[in-house]
């Protein structure tokens, strides 16, 4: 076998080969557009586009794509050969920098919110230099960012690329200030996600029209174990997972994504992957590609993938843990406590900035993580609350409050405080993971954001951070430079932020009802808990100053994606309210009729055969199963109802809140009596597989 590093990033077109393959003049130049952003000229572009061409051939490849994120969550390409006819009905094989560089995908279909008129539908993709070009499916594809013609971007990709310059733009300002000779350039972002997600066999799930239409199940009763022995957690895999693990590891490795741990998760048949960290916009590629690969090679091994928040009622819903930093391209992780005082000054501010962030856009994070099939996740077993607080950890938090409190208590020691190693003692990085409860836990050098749903895309959150991020770190520059004394005024900023945000902060037990209760009616923290109540407020005004002002998203977008996010939201209800109907009226009503008719011929069978029969036990059943059958029927009567009102209500927040107010609460219902029944019946009557079957069901 092949050792991984020769064949890693073997269908990449990374800097080494670029290296290799571009004249010298033109790899600094492509280069400098990558570091800094420079505009690439169409020449160069010509060349770079030719020896990507090239490379993708003797790969084997003979198409191309403008690979892009459109707002509805997954990756889109349009393929085109690179065929181009030179008479005599002979052909060459072509890619101008005009194709390299920009695409017109005839994108009509979607989503836009309302941007993009369908007489000029035709968006435009635009090549994303800072993202590795990659071979898939013997296509070159080309990580691109996706916009109307207007200019309003239409993807998730070039809001994040603006939010990371917005970061970086007042993060060198604050450099600035500590050194205003420092060598560094720029900073990014870094981000790591971990991705969890379940494997089930691929025949049963064939069998289930829920996991088909809508990838959970919309109706399944408890198996007899579930999760409560813990005994999946990190276990053994199983020979057909191990396969799939190694060949998925095999997969990214190609692609250059750096997949470094596989395990198994806490619910049975759920597992993890974490990458190593890259730069946020490449992350979130990456992320989407494993998605993507991850479903792919687990139908070659007869499984599937489930990427949904919630597929399993009962056990642990999947999430991403959005593991982000800020480093700079001098390699300086600005998020970890230094080694001098003026360093430990520095990260202190960087710490109360991402603190004041959060507590001041606390409702933006929850947004970024709102989604129908995540509104099943969070605040259930083993996921966040829908409140954002921030873990900390005691001892950073009890330097924080100790740098605060001298201030108020006493000014005298204040004045001799310095920021320095005596008051930041060097603290263990491994000390400070241990609370898996919280949904933004500081461990050691970087934030851990847990909120966001395993098949969303990171780019919203990260977007959020950033932007945030930038605006408190704004406001700290402004006053700094404008400061006499400048350490003075740092002290002051950090004890404010402590002092005005320390509600945020939060070290106990996130999934403690009593902290929801603290954080909402003492802190009076937001508890945003489903995406129709978290929503709105994007847009409300704070939210839509702050992406304006750092230029990040028009408010144009935000209204557009606002009435997307809801689209999503309603469309997904509707789809697993019809497939609901359809279970219960085709499949699941019939097999309990048919078992309480059996039931009842039985009875009367055993009746004939001898007249003082017992025959309690059938009759009670098909009472019971006959009472439940009743009221699954009057379930789907009022459900169909509700989907049909829904389509009479206009206004899309309205439709939103129909669908959390009327169609879920009959969802839950009809599920209710349809699980019960399912308790009652025979297993070779029940029309698909049980919950044992799909949890347990890998071998
Ligand atoms: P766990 O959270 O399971 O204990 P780790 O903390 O080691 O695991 O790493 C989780 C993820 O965080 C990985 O994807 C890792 O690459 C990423 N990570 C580690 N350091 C950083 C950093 N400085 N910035 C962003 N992500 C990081
Ligand atoms: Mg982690």
């Amino acid at each position: 076998m092949a050792l991984v590093s020769e064949y890693f990033g073997c269908n990449a077109f990374d800097d080494g080969v670029m290296k290799e393959r571009l004249p010298k003049d033109t790899y600094r130049s492509l280069k400098k557009t990558i570091d800094e952003g420079r505009e690439l000229d169409l020449e160069i572009a010509n060349v770079v586009a030719n020896a990507m061409k090239d490379w993708a051939i003797e790969r084997g490849c003979t198409h191309f794509t403008h690979w892009f994120q459109p707002l509805n969550g997954v990756t889109a390409e349009k393929h085109d050969s690179f065929i181009s006819p030179i008479g005599d009905g002979r052909v060459i094989m072509e890619f101008s920098g005009k194709e390299l560089v920009r695409g017109e995908p005839d994108a009509s279909s979607f989503p836009s919110g309302g941007l993009r008129a369908t007489f000029e539908a035709r968006g435009y993709t635009a090549w994303d230099p800072t993202s590795y070009a990659f071979i898939k499916d013997r296509t070159l594809c080309v990580p691109t960012a996706f916009c109307s013609y207007g200019g309003e971007t239409l993807d998730k990709k070039t809001p994040l690329l603006r939010s990371m310059d917005a970061l970086n733009q007042q993060t060198m300002r604050i450099l600035r200030l500590f050194d205003p000779h420092t060598d560094v350039a720029c900073v990014r972002t870094s981000v790591g996600p971990e991705q969890e997600y379940f494997l089930i066999p691929k025949k049963l799930y064939n069998q289930r029209r829920d996991l088909i239409f809508t990838g959970r199940t919309l109706f399944g009763a408890k198996p007899p174990k579930g999760q409560e022995l813990d005994d999946h957690y990190f276990g053994t895999l199983k020979p057909q997972v191990d396969a799939f693990m190694k060949e998925l590891d095999e997969e990214l490795w190609k692609l250059g994504i750096l997949a470094k741990t596989e395990h198994n998760e806490a619910a049975p048949a759920q597992h993890e992957l974490a990458p190593i960290y890259t730069q946020a916009n490449v992350a979130t590629d990456h992320n989407q590609l494993t998605m993507e690969m991850m479903q792919k090679v687990a139908k070659r091994h007869d499984l599937v993938c489930l990427l949904h928040e919630k597929p399993f009622a009962g056990v642990n819903g999947s999430g991403k843990h959005n593991n982000w930093s800020i480093s700079t391209n001098t390699g300086i992780n600005l998020l970890t406590p230094g080694e001098t005082p003026s360093e430990n000054a520095q990260f202190l501010l960087f710490l109360c900035a991402v603190i004041q962030a959060v507590d001041e856009y606390q409702d933006l994070l929850r947004v970024s993580a709102a989604s129908a099939g995540n509104d099943h996740r969070l605040g259930a077993a083993e996921a966040p609350p829908a409140v954002v607080s921030i873990f900390l950890g005691d001892e950073l938090t009890a330097i924080l409050e100790t740098l605060e409190a001298h201030q108020i208590y006493n000014p005298k020691a204040a004045d001799q405080l310095q920021l320095g190693s005596d008051v930041l003692p060097k603290f263990p990085k491994d000390n400070t993971d241990r609370n898996r409860t919280s949904p933004f836990a500081f461990t050691g050098n970087k934030f851990e954001f847990r909120m966001v749903g395993s098949s969303q895309s990171i780019a919203d959150c990260n977007t959020v951070l950033n932007t945030a991020v930038a605006e408190v770190l704004r406001v700290f520059a402004d006053r700094l430079e404008a400061a006499p004394d400048f350490r003075e005024m740092l002290n002051h900023l950090i004890r404010k932020t402590v002092r005005e945000h320390r509600r945020i902060i939060f070290n106990g037990n996130g999934y403690d009802d009593a902290w929801i209760r603290e954080a909402t009616e003492v802190r009076h923290l937001s508890n945003l808990r489903t995406t129709p109540e978290a929503l709105p407020h994007f847009l409300d005004e704070k939210n839509i100053r702050l992406f304006t002002s750092h230029r990040v998203y028009t408010e144009t977008e935000m209204r557009s994606r606002y009435e997307i996010a809801l689209e999503n939201y309603v469309k997904t209800i509707r789809i697993e309210a019809n497939t609901m109907i359809d279970m219960a009226q085709k499949e699941i009503l019939p097999a309990v009729t048919a078992y309480a008719k059996d039931t009842a011929d039985a009875a009367l069978a055993k009746k004939n055969f001898l007249a003082d029969i017992d025959t309690a036990y059938e009759a009670a059943l098909v009472k019971k199963l006959t009472s439940l059958t009743a009221s699954i029927h009057g379930d789907v009567l009022a459900l169909t109802e509700a989907v049909r009102r829904a389509e009479g209500i206009r206004d899309i927040t309205a439709r939103a809140n129909h669908a959390k107010d009327s169609v879920l609460p009959i969802m839950a219902s009809l599920r209710a009596a349809c699980d019960e029944a399912e308790s009652l019946t025979a297993e070779k009557y029940w029309p698909y597989p049980t919950y044992a079957a799909l949890l347990f069901g890998v071998e």
